[in-house]
């Protein structure tokens, strides 16, 4: 039998999925009818990403599950017509783009980059950057995307310190939890990377008050979420030097508004959303994967928590 899989995930995106994705479904063994457009009774999952216009989830009475392009859910997950199970985007492809961002702009900062790139002739300041294994760095999430950082910024000599929601325990990592540990990882941290969902919990953690807990001049990192900055708190310890630089990748308001402080502050660097994409090919593979577990009585993989909200 072959089963109805519709792609809602925003004008034309079904171009770029459709042969990645049917030739995952063929080595999956699975037979499909792979479109953009469908009686929703007749659906049998849905593959979503916030551009798309579908808002009902009510009419789909046959999906199984609906399979989140992104990583981020928050766009999707408060909608109280989806009673289908819902999964976020959880690839190998992702991660490694995400590792490859933290890992860069990690060591930028570390071995003061911006420094040296603007160097004018006969600047012959000779202080060599302290080693890795002489810096902290913080990782405030230590999901799939947090936990491969933390780990590849151990694997380059950094210590690194974690915070998750619930306690964890990582090879070679500093793992905490709760407020306390939020804590002892903000006063830790030299260089700070956020990689938290968007979530009631997680709007405004970096605050005046927590932003004043870290190391005078640390610098962060934020390719998570938007919301968990406070933003005219960060510009305020940007200006008063408590925060020595930013690189965000996320923001409020995407596009970042032109007007916007971040793009004109001196100490931030802004970067389009562009630490992870979703890439074609390997999450075809992922979606793939899930749908034939489903099919095959396995649970759902990378099933978002509703009361948790990620
Ligand atoms: P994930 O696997 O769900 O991990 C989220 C982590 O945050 C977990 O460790 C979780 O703790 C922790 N957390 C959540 N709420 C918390 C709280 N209130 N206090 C303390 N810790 C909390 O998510 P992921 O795949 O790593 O992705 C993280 C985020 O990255 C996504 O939500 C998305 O917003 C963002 N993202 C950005 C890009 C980009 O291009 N910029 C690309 C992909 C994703 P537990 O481990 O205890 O649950």
């Amino acid at each position: 039998m072959s089963l109805t899989l519709l792609f809602a995930a925003g004008p034309g995106t079904l171009d770029a999925y459709r042969a990645p994705l049917e030739a995952a479904l063929k080595a999956e063994g699975l037979a499909a009818d792979l479109t953009d457009s469908a009686a929703p009774e007749t659906v049998d999952y849905i593959i979503y990403a916030p551009a798309s216009p579908l808002q009902d989830f009510t009419p789909f009475t046959r999906a199984k599950a609906v399979l989140s392009l992104w990583a981020g859910v928050e766009r999707i997950v408060a909608n109280r017509t989806l009673t289908q199970p819902l999964a976020r985007m959880v690839d190998p492809a992702l991660t490694q783009g995400m590792v490859e961002y933290v890992c860069g702009h990690v060591l930028r900062y570390h071995l003061g980059m911006d420094a040296h790139i603007t160097a004018a002739p006969g600047d012959w300041a000779t202080h060599a950057p302290p080693l890795a294994s002489e810096r902290t760095v913080g990782l405030l999430g230590l999901g799939a995307l947090g936990s491969a950082c933390a780990q590849a910024l151990a694997g380059l000599g950094f210590r690194v310190a974690g915070w998750s929601a619930r306690p964890k325990t990582l090879d070679g990592i500093a793992c905490a939890d709760g407020e306390s540990g939020l804590k002892t990882v903000l006063q830790a941290s030299e260089i700070l990377v956020t990689l938290l969902p968007d979530t009631p919990q997680t709007t405004n953690l970096l605050d005046a008050e927590t932003l004043a807990l870290l190391p005078r001049g640390a610098r962060i990192i934020n390719p998570g979420r938007g919301t968990v900055i406070d933003d005219a708190a960060l510009i305020a310890a940007l200006d008063a030097g408590q925060i020595g630089h930013a690189t965000l990748d996320v923001f409020r308001t995407e596009p970042l508004p032109v007007a916007h402080p971040f793009w004109h502050h001196p100490r931030v660097t802004v970067t389009p959303h562009i630490a992870a994409a979703t890439r074609a090919e390997s999450a075809a593979r992922v979606l793939a994967r899930n749908i034939a577990r489903v099919e095959a009585g396995a649970p759902l993989l990378h099933e978002v928590a509703r009361d948790r909200g990620y």
